[in-house]
Protein backbone atom coordinates (compact mmCIF):
# COMPACT_ATOMS: atom_id res chain seq x y z
CA UNK A 1 0.00 0.00 0.00
CA UNK A 2 1.49 3.36 -1.12
CA UNK A 3 1.82 5.78 1.83
CA UNK A 4 2.58 9.45 1.65
CA UNK A 5 3.10 12.46 4.31
CA UNK A 6 0.41 15.61 4.68
CA UNK A 7 2.42 18.46 6.66
CA UNK A 8 -0.36 21.33 7.41
CA UNK A 9 1.30 24.43 7.98
CA UNK A 10 0.02 26.64 10.66
CA UNK A 11 0.66 30.36 10.89
CA UNK A 12 2.20 30.71 7.50
CA UNK A 13 -1.44 30.25 6.04
CA UNK A 14 -2.33 33.37 7.98
CA UNK A 15 0.79 35.48 6.27
CA UNK A 16 -1.27 38.00 3.38
CA UNK A 17 1.25 39.12 0.78
CA UNK A 18 4.18 37.39 2.56
CA UNK A 19 2.79 33.83 2.31
CA UNK A 20 4.68 32.84 -0.97
CA UNK A 21 7.81 34.00 0.53
CA UNK A 22 6.93 32.03 3.56
CA UNK A 23 6.01 28.52 1.49
CA UNK A 24 9.13 28.78 -0.31
CA UNK A 25 11.56 28.70 2.28
CA UNK A 26 9.14 26.13 4.36
CA UNK A 27 9.64 23.87 1.30
CA UNK A 28 13.31 24.39 1.24
CA UNK A 29 13.50 23.46 4.38
CA UNK A 30 11.45 20.58 4.52
CA UNK A 31 13.17 19.27 1.38
CA UNK A 32 17.26 19.99 3.17
CA UNK A 33 15.51 18.05 6.11
CA UNK A 34 14.29 14.94 4.45
CA UNK A 35 17.32 14.55 1.53
CA UNK A 36 18.70 12.19 4.20
CA UNK A 37 15.86 9.38 3.79
CA UNK A 38 15.73 9.59 0.05
CA UNK A 39 13.44 10.48 -2.78
CA UNK A 40 10.91 12.51 -2.67
CA UNK A 41 8.05 14.33 -5.09
CA UNK A 42 6.68 17.71 -2.93
CA UNK A 43 3.86 19.38 -3.80
CA UNK A 44 1.62 22.19 -2.05
CA UNK A 45 -2.13 22.80 -2.14
CA UNK A 46 -4.60 24.55 0.65
CA UNK A 47 -1.71 24.98 3.43
CA UNK A 48 -0.67 21.19 3.40
CA UNK A 49 2.64 19.91 2.01
CA UNK A 50 2.15 16.73 0.25
CA UNK A 51 5.51 14.39 0.65
CA UNK A 52 5.38 11.65 -1.86
CA UNK A 53 7.94 8.92 -1.42
CA UNK A 54 9.64 7.90 -4.94
CA UNK A 55 10.50 4.31 -3.99
CA UNK A 56 9.41 1.93 -1.55
CA UNK A 57 12.59 1.20 0.30
CA UNK A 58 12.14 4.80 2.32
CA UNK A 59 11.43 4.63 5.90
CA UNK A 60 8.34 6.52 6.22
CA UNK A 61 8.49 5.95 10.18
CA UNK A 62 11.78 8.05 10.48
CA UNK A 63 10.52 10.64 7.88
CA UNK A 64 7.77 11.55 9.82
CA UNK A 65 9.82 11.87 12.86
CA UNK A 66 12.04 14.53 11.12
CA UNK A 67 8.97 16.42 9.89
CA UNK A 68 7.45 16.91 13.53
CA UNK A 69 11.05 18.91 14.08
CA UNK A 70 10.49 21.36 10.99
CA UNK A 71 9.21 24.64 12.05
CA UNK A 72 6.65 26.25 10.17
CA UNK A 73 4.45 22.56 10.57
CA UNK A 74 1.55 22.81 12.87
CA UNK A 75 0.38 19.09 12.16
CA UNK A 76 1.21 16.24 10.48
CA UNK A 77 -0.10 12.63 9.13
CA UNK A 78 0.57 9.86 7.29
CA UNK A 79 -2.05 8.81 4.54
CA UNK A 80 -2.60 6.32 2.28
CA UNK A 81 -2.74 6.72 -1.22
CA UNK A 82 -6.21 5.35 -3.38
CA UNK A 83 -7.28 5.52 -6.56
CA UNK A 84 -10.30 7.78 -7.43
CA UNK A 85 -12.52 4.85 -6.82
CA UNK A 86 -14.61 4.33 -4.09
CA UNK A 87 -14.43 1.10 -3.98
CA UNK A 88 -10.60 1.19 -3.78
CA UNK A 89 -10.86 3.91 -1.17
CA UNK A 90 -12.95 1.80 0.85
CA UNK A 91 -11.34 -1.30 1.14
CA UNK A 92 -7.36 0.04 0.90
CA UNK A 93 -8.81 2.30 4.13
CA UNK A 94 -10.12 -0.94 6.17
CA UNK A 95 -6.64 -2.54 5.30
CA UNK A 96 -4.68 0.60 6.12
CA UNK A 97 -6.66 2.02 9.45
CA UNK A 98 -7.59 -1.50 10.99
CA UNK A 99 -5.05 -1.39 13.91
CA UNK A 100 -6.72 2.33 14.77
CA UNK A 101 -9.86 1.14 14.48
CA UNK A 102 -10.01 -1.97 15.99
CA UNK A 103 -8.32 -0.20 19.23
CA UNK A 104 -11.07 2.78 19.27
CA UNK A 105 -14.36 2.90 20.45
CA UNK A 106 -15.99 5.82 18.24
CA UNK A 107 -15.45 7.63 14.83
CA UNK A 108 -16.51 10.33 12.18
CA UNK A 109 -15.42 10.35 8.62
CA UNK A 110 -14.82 13.74 6.95
CA UNK A 111 -14.34 13.70 3.07
CA UNK A 112 -12.48 16.96 1.15
CA UNK A 113 -13.15 17.28 -2.05
CA UNK A 114 -10.81 19.22 -3.82
CA UNK A 115 -11.86 17.56 -7.34
CA UNK A 116 -15.37 18.97 -8.03
CA UNK A 117 -15.62 16.39 -10.65
CA UNK A 118 -15.80 13.31 -8.61
CA UNK A 119 -18.74 11.05 -8.82
CA UNK A 120 -19.55 11.25 -5.50
CA UNK A 121 -20.12 14.75 -3.26
CA UNK A 122 -18.65 14.63 0.68
CA UNK A 123 -22.09 13.85 2.82
CA UNK A 124 -22.27 10.64 0.18
CA UNK A 125 -18.62 9.79 0.86
CA UNK A 126 -19.01 10.35 4.33
CA UNK A 127 -22.27 8.17 4.66
CA UNK A 128 -20.89 5.34 2.34
CA UNK A 129 -17.57 5.56 4.22
CA UNK A 130 -19.21 5.07 7.18
CA UNK A 131 -21.04 2.35 6.86
CA UNK A 132 -18.01 0.37 5.54
CA UNK A 133 -16.47 1.23 8.58
CA UNK A 134 -19.34 0.02 10.72
CA UNK A 135 -20.05 -3.13 8.61
CA UNK A 136 -15.87 -4.32 9.37
CA UNK A 137 -15.95 -2.75 12.70
CA UNK A 138 -19.05 -3.48 14.17
CA UNK A 139 -17.82 -2.51 18.04
CA UNK A 140 -17.72 1.01 16.78
CA UNK A 141 -19.79 3.66 17.29
CA UNK A 142 -20.33 7.09 15.65
CA UNK A 143 -19.65 9.81 17.37
CA UNK A 144 -19.69 13.51 15.34
CA UNK A 145 -18.99 15.74 17.88
CA UNK A 146 -16.26 14.17 20.22
CA UNK A 147 -14.87 10.84 18.03
CA UNK A 148 -11.85 8.47 19.56
CA UNK A 149 -10.74 8.90 15.72
CA UNK A 150 -11.26 10.84 12.56
CA UNK A 151 -11.01 9.32 9.09
CA UNK A 152 -10.46 11.62 6.76
CA UNK A 153 -10.94 11.27 3.11
CA UNK A 154 -9.58 13.72 0.50
CA UNK A 155 -10.27 13.69 -3.32
CA UNK A 156 -7.47 15.44 -4.99
CA UNK A 157 -6.44 15.91 -9.16
CA UNK A 158 -4.86 12.59 -9.48
CA UNK A 159 -5.47 10.70 -5.89
CA UNK A 160 -7.35 9.78 -3.17
CA UNK A 161 -6.13 9.86 0.43
CA UNK A 162 -6.93 8.44 3.74
CA UNK A 163 -5.82 9.17 6.95
CA UNK A 164 -6.76 9.14 10.76
CA UNK A 165 -3.87 10.48 12.94
CA UNK A 166 -3.07 14.02 13.12
CA UNK A 167 0.03 14.51 14.92
CA UNK A 168 1.12 17.70 16.64
CA UNK A 169 4.06 19.84 14.62
CA UNK A 170 6.73 21.79 15.94
CA UNK A 171 4.57 24.75 15.32
CA UNK A 172 6.24 28.28 14.62
CA UNK A 173 7.42 29.69 11.48
CA UNK A 174 10.34 28.36 9.20
CA UNK A 175 14.07 29.24 9.96
CA UNK A 176 14.99 31.28 7.95
CA UNK A 177 12.39 33.81 7.32
CA UNK A 178 13.07 36.01 10.29
CA UNK A 179 16.67 37.19 9.84
CA UNK A 180 19.46 35.96 11.79
CA UNK A 181 20.74 35.84 15.33
CA UNK A 182 23.89 35.32 16.59
CA UNK A 183 23.53 32.58 19.57
CA UNK A 184 25.92 33.00 22.78
CA UNK A 185 26.51 29.00 22.98
CA UNK A 186 27.85 27.68 26.13
CA UNK A 187 27.58 24.00 27.13
CA UNK A 188 24.91 24.62 29.28
CA UNK A 189 21.09 23.84 29.57
CA UNK A 190 19.49 27.06 28.95
CA UNK A 191 21.70 28.40 25.80
CA UNK A 192 20.43 25.35 23.22
CA UNK A 193 16.92 26.13 24.31
CA UNK A 194 17.23 29.89 23.82
CA UNK A 195 18.62 28.92 19.84
CA UNK A 196 15.94 26.44 19.65
CA UNK A 197 13.44 29.30 20.74
CA UNK A 198 14.10 31.69 18.19
CA UNK A 199 14.57 29.10 15.44
CA UNK A 200 11.16 28.20 16.32
CA UNK A 201 9.83 31.99 15.37
CA UNK A 202 11.58 31.58 12.07
CA UNK A 203 15.15 33.17 13.17
CA UNK A 204 18.65 31.06 11.80
CA UNK A 205 20.99 30.42 14.09
CA UNK A 206 24.57 31.48 14.30
CA UNK A 207 26.50 30.30 17.21
CA UNK A 208 29.74 31.72 18.87
CA UNK A 209 31.34 30.01 21.60
CA UNK A 210 34.26 31.24 24.00
CA UNK A 211 36.92 28.60 24.93
CA UNK A 212 39.74 29.58 27.32
CA UNK A 213 42.20 26.11 26.89
CA UNK A 214 44.07 25.25 29.13
CA UNK A 215 41.50 25.82 31.56
CA UNK A 216 38.89 24.52 29.78
CA UNK A 217 39.62 21.34 28.09
CA UNK A 218 39.37 20.06 24.48
CA UNK A 219 36.32 17.41 25.11
CA UNK A 220 34.39 20.81 26.85
CA UNK A 221 34.60 22.28 23.23
CA UNK A 222 33.27 19.25 21.95
CA UNK A 223 30.75 18.62 23.94
CA UNK A 224 29.26 22.17 22.43
CA UNK A 225 29.91 21.23 18.91
CA UNK A 226 27.74 18.17 19.78
CA UNK A 227 24.85 20.33 21.08
CA UNK A 228 25.78 22.55 17.64
CA UNK A 229 25.01 19.73 16.05
CA UNK A 230 22.10 18.50 18.24
CA UNK A 231 20.65 21.49 17.37
CA UNK A 232 20.44 21.25 13.63
CA UNK A 233 17.31 18.58 14.03
CA UNK A 234 15.55 21.91 14.85
CA UNK A 235 17.05 24.96 13.38
CA UNK A 236 18.46 23.41 10.23
CA UNK A 237 22.50 24.16 9.22
CA UNK A 238 24.41 26.62 12.16
CA UNK A 239 27.48 28.74 11.33
CA UNK A 240 29.46 27.94 14.33
CA UNK A 241 32.33 30.36 15.37
CA UNK A 242 34.64 29.60 18.54
CA UNK A 243 36.50 32.62 19.61
CA UNK A 244 40.34 31.85 22.29
CA UNK A 245 38.97 33.95 24.92
CA UNK A 246 42.32 32.84 27.35
CA UNK A 247 44.62 35.90 27.25
CA UNK A 248 41.51 38.30 28.15
CA UNK A 249 39.85 36.67 30.92
CA UNK A 250 44.02 36.31 32.32
CA UNK A 251 43.68 39.69 31.63
CA UNK A 252 40.75 40.42 33.45
CA UNK A 253 41.85 37.96 36.81
CA UNK A 254 45.13 40.00 36.39
CA UNK A 255 43.90 44.09 36.08
CA UNK A 256 40.35 44.27 37.61
CA UNK A 257 39.10 44.00 41.66
CA UNK A 258 37.98 40.15 41.45
CA UNK A 259 33.85 40.88 42.62
CA UNK A 260 33.66 42.09 38.69
CA UNK A 261 35.08 39.24 37.23
CA UNK A 262 32.02 38.13 36.03
CA UNK A 263 29.93 40.89 34.92
CA UNK A 264 33.35 42.09 33.33
CA UNK A 265 33.98 38.81 31.46
CA UNK A 266 30.18 38.93 29.89
CA UNK A 267 30.67 42.53 28.66
CA UNK A 268 33.88 41.42 26.50
CA UNK A 269 31.73 38.75 25.47
CA UNK A 270 28.81 41.03 24.32
CA UNK A 271 31.58 43.28 22.78
CA UNK A 272 33.02 40.13 21.15
CA UNK A 273 30.01 38.65 19.98
CA UNK A 274 28.79 42.21 18.05
CA UNK A 275 31.96 41.88 16.03
CA UNK A 276 30.92 38.39 15.02
CA UNK A 277 27.61 39.38 14.72
CA UNK A 278 28.18 42.22 11.96
CA UNK A 279 30.96 39.31 10.30
CA UNK A 280 27.96 36.69 9.81
CA UNK A 281 25.63 39.27 9.10
CA UNK A 282 23.24 38.82 11.94
CA UNK A 283 21.28 40.91 13.30
CA UNK A 284 21.12 40.56 17.18
CA UNK A 285 22.48 38.24 20.10
CA UNK A 286 20.77 35.40 22.28
CA UNK A 287 21.40 34.42 25.07
CA UNK A 288 20.35 31.69 27.97
CA UNK A 289 19.97 33.96 30.39
CA UNK A 290 17.08 33.85 33.09
CA UNK A 291 16.23 36.08 35.58
CA UNK A 292 17.99 36.03 38.56
CA UNK A 293 19.55 32.37 38.21
CA UNK A 294 22.66 33.56 39.02
CA UNK A 295 24.52 36.43 40.75
CA UNK A 296 25.38 37.63 36.90
CA UNK A 297 21.77 37.45 35.44
CA UNK A 298 20.01 39.80 38.15
CA UNK A 299 18.82 43.31 36.36
CA UNK A 300 21.80 45.22 37.36
CA UNK A 301 24.14 43.01 35.94
CA UNK A 302 21.92 42.74 32.60
CA UNK A 303 22.02 46.63 32.75
CA UNK A 304 26.12 46.39 32.74
CA UNK A 305 26.20 43.81 30.07
CA UNK A 306 23.50 45.26 27.84
CA UNK A 307 25.22 48.72 28.09
CA UNK A 308 27.83 47.62 25.69
CA UNK A 309 25.61 46.34 23.06
CA UNK A 310 24.34 48.02 20.34
CA UNK A 311 22.09 45.36 18.49
CA UNK A 312 19.46 44.01 20.47
CA UNK A 313 20.09 41.29 22.51
CA UNK A 314 17.23 38.74 22.74
CA UNK A 315 16.64 36.23 25.92
CA UNK A 316 13.83 34.13 25.63
CA UNK A 317 14.31 32.25 28.25
CA UNK A 318 14.33 35.50 30.94
CA UNK A 319 11.00 34.59 32.49
CA UNK A 320 11.43 31.00 32.39
CA UNK A 321 11.77 28.61 35.61
CA UNK A 322 14.65 26.27 35.54
CA UNK A 323 12.13 23.47 35.02
CA UNK A 324 10.50 24.55 32.43
CA UNK A 325 13.61 25.07 30.56
CA UNK A 326 14.77 21.53 31.29
CA UNK A 327 11.44 20.88 29.75
CA UNK A 328 12.27 22.06 26.57
CA UNK A 329 15.55 21.08 26.12
CA UNK A 330 14.45 17.34 26.64
CA UNK A 331 12.16 18.13 23.59
CA UNK A 332 15.06 18.92 21.69
CA UNK A 333 16.93 16.99 22.52
CA UNK A 334 19.65 18.98 24.37
CA UNK A 335 19.41 17.94 27.45
CA UNK A 336 21.39 14.89 27.96
CA UNK A 337 24.26 16.80 26.35
CA UNK A 338 24.25 19.33 28.65
CA UNK A 339 24.40 17.53 31.33
CA UNK A 340 27.69 15.95 30.55
CA UNK A 341 30.34 17.18 33.39
CA UNK A 342 32.74 19.70 31.55
CA UNK A 343 33.89 23.05 32.71
CA UNK A 344 32.74 26.30 30.72
CA UNK A 345 34.56 29.33 31.07
CA UNK A 346 32.53 31.06 33.01
CA UNK A 347 33.31 28.90 35.44
CA UNK A 348 37.49 29.95 35.70
CA UNK A 349 38.74 32.44 37.75
CA UNK A 350 34.92 32.21 39.53
CA UNK A 351 34.94 35.04 41.81
CA UNK A 352 34.19 33.76 45.54
CA UNK A 353 31.85 36.66 46.36
CA UNK A 354 30.81 38.30 42.79
CA UNK A 355 28.71 41.42 42.96
CA UNK A 356 25.00 40.64 42.79
CA UNK A 357 24.24 44.66 41.79
CA UNK A 358 26.92 45.70 40.11
CA UNK A 359 26.62 49.82 39.22
CA UNK A 360 27.65 50.25 35.97
CA UNK A 361 29.91 53.05 36.60
CA UNK A 362 31.47 50.76 39.32
CA UNK A 363 31.65 48.05 36.21
CA UNK A 364 32.89 50.66 34.04
CA UNK A 365 35.74 52.50 35.79
CA UNK A 366 36.73 48.19 37.13
CA UNK A 367 37.14 47.75 33.45
CA UNK A 368 38.55 50.86 32.22
CA UNK A 369 41.79 49.81 34.03
CA UNK A 370 43.40 47.97 31.62
CA UNK A 371 42.30 48.28 27.64
CA UNK A 372 41.18 45.42 26.44
CA UNK A 373 41.14 46.45 22.82
CA UNK A 374 44.13 44.37 21.37
CA UNK A 375 42.99 41.49 23.16
CA UNK A 376 39.35 41.95 21.41
CA UNK A 377 40.97 42.26 18.21
CA UNK A 378 42.93 39.16 18.66
CA UNK A 379 40.89 36.98 19.90
CA UNK A 380 38.57 38.12 16.86
CA UNK A 381 41.18 37.67 14.22
CA UNK A 382 41.77 34.20 15.46
CA UNK A 383 38.03 32.69 16.06
CA UNK A 384 37.61 29.69 13.72
CA UNK A 385 34.40 28.88 12.13
CA UNK A 386 32.66 25.74 10.56
CA UNK A 387 29.31 24.84 9.48
CA UNK A 388 27.08 22.22 11.50
CA UNK A 389 24.64 20.75 9.11
CA UNK A 390 21.72 18.69 10.15
CA UNK A 391 22.20 14.36 9.35
CA UNK A 392 26.16 14.17 9.55
P1 LIG B 1 23.68 28.10 30.10
O1 LIG B 1 22.89 26.99 30.71
O2 LIG B 1 23.18 28.52 28.77
O3 LIG B 1 25.15 27.83 30.15
P2 LIG B 1 23.88 29.51 32.55
O4 LIG B 1 22.65 29.48 33.37
O5 LIG B 1 24.98 28.54 32.88
O6 LIG B 1 23.44 29.33 31.03
P3 LIG B 1 25.82 31.64 32.50
O7 LIG B 1 26.94 30.68 32.63
O8 LIG B 1 25.76 32.83 33.39
O9 LIG B 1 24.40 30.98 32.64
O10 LIG B 1 25.78 32.16 31.04
C1 LIG B 1 24.74 33.00 30.63
C2 LIG B 1 24.70 33.00 29.13
O11 LIG B 1 25.95 33.44 28.60
C3 LIG B 1 24.52 31.62 28.55
O12 LIG B 1 23.17 31.26 28.48
C4 LIG B 1 25.12 31.80 27.19
O13 LIG B 1 24.21 32.44 26.31
C5 LIG B 1 26.29 32.73 27.46
N1 LIG B 1 27.53 31.98 27.68
C6 LIG B 1 28.05 31.54 28.85
N2 LIG B 1 29.24 30.91 28.66
C7 LIG B 1 29.48 30.94 27.34
C8 LIG B 1 30.53 30.45 26.49
N3 LIG B 1 31.57 29.79 26.98
N4 LIG B 1 30.44 30.69 25.17
C9 LIG B 1 29.37 31.34 24.66
N5 LIG B 1 28.36 31.82 25.40
C10 LIG B 1 28.40 31.62 26.71
MG1 LIG C 1 26.57 27.95 31.71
Amino acid sequence: MKEIILAKYGEIALKGLNKRNFESILMKNIKSSLREYGDFEFSNAQSTVYIVPKSEEIDLAEVSDSVGKIFGIASYCRACVCEKDFNDISEKSVEYLRNILESAGSFRVTAKRADKSFCMKSPEICTEMGGVILEKFPHLSVNLKNPEVTVTVEIRDTNAYVHAENIKGAGGLPVGSGGKALLLLSGGIDSPVAGCMMAKRGVRITAVHYVSPPYTSDRARLKVEELCQKMTDYCGYIDFYCVPFTKIQEAIKDNCPERFFTVIMRRIMMIIAQKIAERSLSKALITGESMGQVASQTLEAIVCTDSVCKIPVLRPCIAMDKSEIVELARKYGTFDISIQPYEDCCTVFTPKHPTVKPSLSDVEDAQGQFDFSTLVQEAVENTECKTFRPCE
